[in-house]
């Protein structure tokens, strides 16, 4: 198939950038924010422990001392970015960001609205964190800005989910699609690529279930052991391989071709966690990654969207 017109990229894939170029006329930064949420699979409320790759810090941005505030933390990121994007969409990323009452919520993503320059929000969650009265307050900020809601799933088996104690299953991810469908709110759907015992065709079918979806965009991450957590105990007494960056590069290559051509990919690769990385080695050179995603799909002369089935 040909690169769809619509994407106006010279890329094998839709990009999140060439998508908001698109959709704004400008280029468009997200800003990473930690709003000092915790974590309800982490404090008790789901278990605790959290997931068996998490380090307990709920992103890179969490760290020790006091947090400066949400439009502080907008200020600095803009200075940073303002060479290179126009606009700003406030990206509450760390740990659970709809884990308050929904009074405390819109404080949060006021304050990050009130600020020049930003025009929408993308807030990052779990699948049973998210209910009606959230629903209807994201749907509300949507009517005016541009609002993604992302929410991690990282695989549609409950058996890989119950491994790596997600402390949800799938038909609590359908469910909360289900009910942001129709309402305004753009869904990002995190996977990860590489979690134990899981096979190929199970991988595939993850992505392939989720191009049937209405969801709008994706976020695929490759597993990753880090000091501190469970995985990478896991990993350093070798109960558990990491995947190959061959085998990584060619999986993702085929998540691609069976997801719609207008499904935004947000990420093709985990990012960051220099401080606490165990492995695999190849996950640390993020741009290399990406050129040989790049690579395998010029190689099978394909595009995102080439094995799509409605
Ligand atoms: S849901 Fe996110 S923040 Fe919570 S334990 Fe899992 S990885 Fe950590």
């Amino acid at each position: 198939m040909p690169r769809p017109d619509f994407w106006k990229n010279d890329k094998r894939y839709y990009d999140l950038k060439s998508y908001w170029r698109n959709l704004f006329g400008v280029n468009v930064h997200k800003l990473q924010i930690d709003a000092g949420f915790t974590c309800p699979n982490r404090d008790g409320h789901v278990a605790t422990g959290g997931c068996i790759y998490c380090d307990g810090r709920g992103s890179k941005l969490r760290q020790k001392g006091a947090l400066p505030s949400v439009s502080q933390q907008i200020q600095s990121g803009k200075k940073f970015y303002k060479p290179h994007a126009s606009k700003f969409v406030a990206y509450f990323q760390t740990f659970t960001n709809t884990y308050a009452p929904v009074e405390k919520l819109r404080s949060l993503y006021d304050e990050a609205l009130a600020e020049e320059d930003v025009i929408g929000l993308s807030i990052g969650t779990r699948p049973d964190c998210v209910d009606s009265e959230i629903i209807d307050l994201l749907s509300g900020y949507a009517k005016k800005h541009h609002v993604w809601l992302e929410l991690g799933l990282q695989s549609m088996h409950d058996r890989t989910l119950r491994l790596i104690n997600r402390g949800h299953n799938f038909s609590q991810f359908i469910d909360a699609v289900r009910a942001c469908a129709g309402r305004g709110i753009n869904i990002c759907a995190h996977i990860i690529v590489g979690l134990p015992d899981e096979t190929d065709e199970e991988i595939i079918q993850t992505a392939r279930t989720l191009a049937g979806l209405p969801i709008d965009g994706i976020k695929i991450h490759s597993l990753l052991a880090l000091e501190g957590t469970l995985l990478g105990q896991m990993y350093k007494n070798g109960s558990v391989k990491l995947m190959d960056k061959e085998k990584y590069v060619s999986l993702v290559a085929d998540i691609l071709e069976v997801l719609p051509p207008r499904l935004v990919i947000q990420r093709l690769t985990a990012d960051g966690y220099r401080d606490i990385f165990l492995a695999p080695t190849w996950a640390m050179n993020k741009l290399d990654v990406l050129n040989s995603i790049n690579k395998e799909m010029e190689r099978r002369d394909s595009y995102q969207g080439e094995c799509f089935v409605k």
